[in-house]
């Protein structure tokens, strides 16, 4: 009988693995693709959305052409159990499916009680998050709209690693961008756990100072620990605590449930260690896992990018296996991520990463990649088409 990989969660990693296996299996191998979200939905430029200039629309793609043209059959419902020594898996609604690899990339999941308060208020629709693209990045805009002139927006950045490292940054500048424009009279406050700005942080702050001077504040070292969603205020390890109009509080993340009930989650209990060779667990055989969800290498984000680069590396070492074929990886992964400043004009990081057989990890390739001088127009076209070049790879 025909071998089966069941691969979990239809993201950026998911997608991209569950197509490459069937494409370089030369469609042998039969590949199940379990998603509970009828689209796919792009976090990477979904910050403009809260700025206004793009719609959720234009960041959807659907999943059925990986069944169409690539043979993926899809299922609509979410895993509930892992068995990895009857190496099954149970979906929500009841049946088990069984398979000889089970590859995950299920994200990121909010550790709620990180923040007393926070779920109750994530829950009741007063104090969203937005970091998965969907109903709350536009329940998050209206909430935005609804901000009087002269109010205050706060985000609030967990300690690293978290998903996408400029992400928040980017979010802020493309929000006051819109502040600007529309409520010039309002402040934007970000308020980061971390010591510094965590990615590309000379280019960001330039734009703060030139660009948002007197709306942006940054406060570093603001770890948020408890909120209150009544008052909408935020309250600190050390500081003081932050009223908003508008409060974005991320809070700590860690490898999504699926991964984490598993047993899988052996890094910290919030990331899954891998062989980074070919992604498979340390904590179980036959189950591989990319994308946020992993303990990552030294300098590697948790990006889009890099699950799209993973899921390629791990396509590769599942397919060579179920083949039988002999294989020796020297895997590259590459990291692109664009941020945006305003609704046109973008700034860049770029690396290339190299697995390194002696220290059994992955590297930063010396004088590979590269930075923004400054942000530009031209970079806000490169970003959309690295954004349809990469949904097209992943889903196409
Ligand atoms: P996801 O893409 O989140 O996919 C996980 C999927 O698994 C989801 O569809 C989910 O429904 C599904 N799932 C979860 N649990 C289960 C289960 N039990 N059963 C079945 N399915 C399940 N990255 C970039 O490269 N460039 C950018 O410019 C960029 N900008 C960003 C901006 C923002 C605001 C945010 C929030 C993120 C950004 N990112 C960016 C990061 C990027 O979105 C993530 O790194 C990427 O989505 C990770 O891919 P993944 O496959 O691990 O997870």
């Amino acid at each position: 009988s025909k071998a089966r990989v069941l691969v979990v969660g239809g993201g950026y990693g998911g997608a991209t693995a569950a197509k490459y296996v069937r494409l370089l299996s030369d469609y042998r191998i039969d590949v199940v693709l379990v998603e509970p979200e009828p689209a796919f939905v792009s976090c990477p430029l979904s910050n403009l959305v809260l700025g206004g200039s793009r719609e959720l629309a234009d960041l959807t793609t659907p999943h059925g052409t990986l069944q169409s043209r690539h043979g993926v059959k899809l299922v609509r419902d979410s895993v509930s159990a892992i068995d990895p020594q009857k190496k099954t898996a149970t979906l929500a609604s009841g049946p088990t499916i069984a398979y000889d690899k089970l590859l995950l990339s299920p994200g990121v999941e909010m550790i709620w009680d990180s923040i007393p308060g926070l779920k109750q208020a994530n829950a009741s629709g007063q104090l969203l998050q937005a970091w998965k693209a969907g109903p709350e990045t536009a329940a998050l805009r209206q909430q935005l709209r609804a901000m009087p002139d002269g109010g205050v927006f706060a985000i609030t950045i967990p300690e690293a690693p978290y998903r996408c490292p400029p992400g928040p940054y980017e979010r802020a500048c493309v929000v006051a961008d819109y502040l600007k424009q529309a409520k010039p009279k309002s402040k934007l406050l970000i308020l980061d756990a971390n010591p510094d700005v965590t990615s590309k942080g000379p280019l960001f702050k330039k734009v703060w100072a030139q660009q948002y001077a007197g709306i942006i504040e940054y406060r570093p070292q603001h770890k948020a620990v408890e909120v209150d969603a009544r008052s909408r205020t935020v309250r600190f390890e050390v500081q003081d605590e932050v009223k908003a109009d508008v409060l974005n509080v991320l809070p700590s993340m860690r490898a999504g449930a699926i991964a984490v009930q598993s047993g899988l989650a052996n890094s910290n209990k919030r990331w899954v260690n891998v062989n980074y060779l070919n992604f498979e667990s340390t904590a179980a055989k036959d189950i591989h896992v990319i994308g946020d969800a992993i303990q990552v290498a030294p300098a590697m984000p948790k990006s889009g990018h890099m699950a799209n680069s993973q899921a390629k590396v791990a396509a590769a070492a599942i397919v060579a296996e179920l083949s039988g074929w002999e294989i020796n990886p020297a895997p590259m992964l590459t990291n692109t991520c664009y941020s945006f400043v305003d609704a046109k004009n973008v700034i860049h990081v770029a690396s290339v990463h190299e697995y390194v057989a002696a220290e059994k990890t992955f590297k930063a390739v010396h004088g590979s990649g590269g930075l923004s001088a400054a942000p530009n127009e031209l970079e806000g076209t490169y970003a959309w088409n690295w954004a349809r070049t990469i949904w097209a790879d992943s889903l196409g």
